[in-house]
């Protein structure tokens, strides 16, 4: 498994209680698979991206990326973790506006201290994978909305992650688009290996996923 969350507990301090925000959640997505994770707001789903990108450390119970436990891990490492081998696309794609959507492909490369010369073919290919050969030369206000997810999604694949982490990718998109970026990524799973999680709101994306989960009150069930 790429992913492995085992036996999860996150809790928020809440006045003098706590809140459970995910409550001995397992979760394991192998190399090319579609996840979806579905649950109304306030369940724990952008919780649990945030726990499985090693944002926030669980009260107990263990994440494995890639084969390492990143339990115990220290900043350090999980910093160097994320970067090598997690994508994390989130709701609102935020691009740095001066930036072209090269330039913003080869920021990212830049934090592994690859030149932009030796990166500039791979975020060419990426951006033309995603659709947007011939607007590499664009800044984010010269893109459409669905045109800035994409490059988002460029972005989190530039470092070759093998886990990529979505958070409702087309709540800013209209339905037509919506849906493309949701078949873009279906398509990037199956073509890079990537063991994918992605929250959505939108029904429609499910045919296209190959497991469903849901998140109620911060207990992770289903699959079908
Ligand atoms: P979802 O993404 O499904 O809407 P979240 O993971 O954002 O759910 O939130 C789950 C629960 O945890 C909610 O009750 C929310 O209010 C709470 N919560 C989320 N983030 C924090 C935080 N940083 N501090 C305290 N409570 C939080
Ligand atoms: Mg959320």
């Amino acid at each position: 498994m790429t992913l492995k969350l085992t036996d999860v507990v996150l809790t928020y301090p809440d006045g003098d209680r706590v809140l459970t925000a995910l409550d001995h959640v397992d979760l394991a997505v192998a190399p090319g698979e579609f996840t979806a994770v579905v649950g109304p707001s306030g369940s724990g789903k952008s919780s649990l991206l945030a726990v499985a990108a090693t944002l926030i450390r669980p009260a107990s119970g263990t994440v494995s990326v890639a084969g390492t436990d990143v339990t115990d891990a220290g900043q350090a490492a999980r910093t160097r973790i994320r970067r090598d081998h997690i994508g994390i696309v989130f709701q609102q794609p935020n691009l740095l506006p001066s930036l072209t959507a090269l330039d913003q492909l080869l920021v990212m490369a830049h934090l592994t201290g690859t030149r932009p010369a030796a990166a500039a073919p791979r975020a060419r290919e990426l951006l033309h994978a995603v659709g947007l050969a011939g607007k590499e030369g664009r800044r984010p206000h010269q893109l459409s909305g669905g045109e800035r997810q994409r490059v988002n999604i460029a972005r989190a694949l530039m470092n070759a992650p093998g886990v990529l982490l979505v958070d409702e990718p087309t709540s800013a998109l209209d339905h037509q688009r919506g849906e493309r970026i949701v078949t873009l990524l279906a398509e990037l799973t199956r073509d890079n290996g990537l063991a994918t999680v992605m929250v959505t709101h939108d029904a429609s994306a499910l045919p296209l996923v190959d497991t469903v989960l849901t998140m109620t009150d911060g207990r992770l069930t289903g699959g079908r």
